[in-house]
């Protein structure tokens, strides 16, 4: 049975998208750190990030670059963060989080965002893809 990011990936469930290609999907974390925080996930459903391929693993980074960089130009942070957990959501994916300090990283301090907010953020990070 397909995971709820596959489902996001085809448009079952909604999201606030920032980027796709043809092997990936970005789109921001429903209960984000920080405004911007963003997900990552290949398109291909494998649960834990090191049993892509390498071919797989490599692209997934290459592609989350982009995205990160983006991220940086949209959202003021001193830089972005990239984490991988994996424990709530078998599919894989990585974290990309605007930090202001370390507690952003953490998990344990949360944002609270409009649908307005939610959407205005992927609209800024995407104009710069
Ligand atoms: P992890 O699997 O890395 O521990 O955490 C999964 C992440 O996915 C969490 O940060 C959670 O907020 C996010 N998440 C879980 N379900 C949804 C969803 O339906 N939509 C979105 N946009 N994010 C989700």
């Amino acid at each position: 049975m397909a995971g709820i990011f596959s489902k996001i990936i085809a448009g079952e469930i909604p999201s606030y998208k920032v980027h796709e290609d043809d092997k990936h999907y970005a789109f921001l974390d429903i209960n984000p750190n920080a405004v911007g925080h963003t997900l990552c996930v290949p398109k291909k459903e494998v649960d834990k990030i090191f049993d892509l391929s390498v071919e797989d693993y490599n692209q997934l980074m290459h592609f989350s670059r982009s995205v990160a960089l983006a991220i940086e130009k949209a959202i003021p942070c001193n830089r972005v963060g990239m984490t991988v957990i994996g424990l709530e959501v078998p599919h894989a994916h990585v974290h990309l989080i605007p930090l202001q300090a370390m507690e952003d990283a953490t998990f344990q301090k949360k944002v609270t965002l409009s649908p307005e907010t939610f959407q205005q953020t992927a609209d800024k990070i995407r104009e710069q893809l």
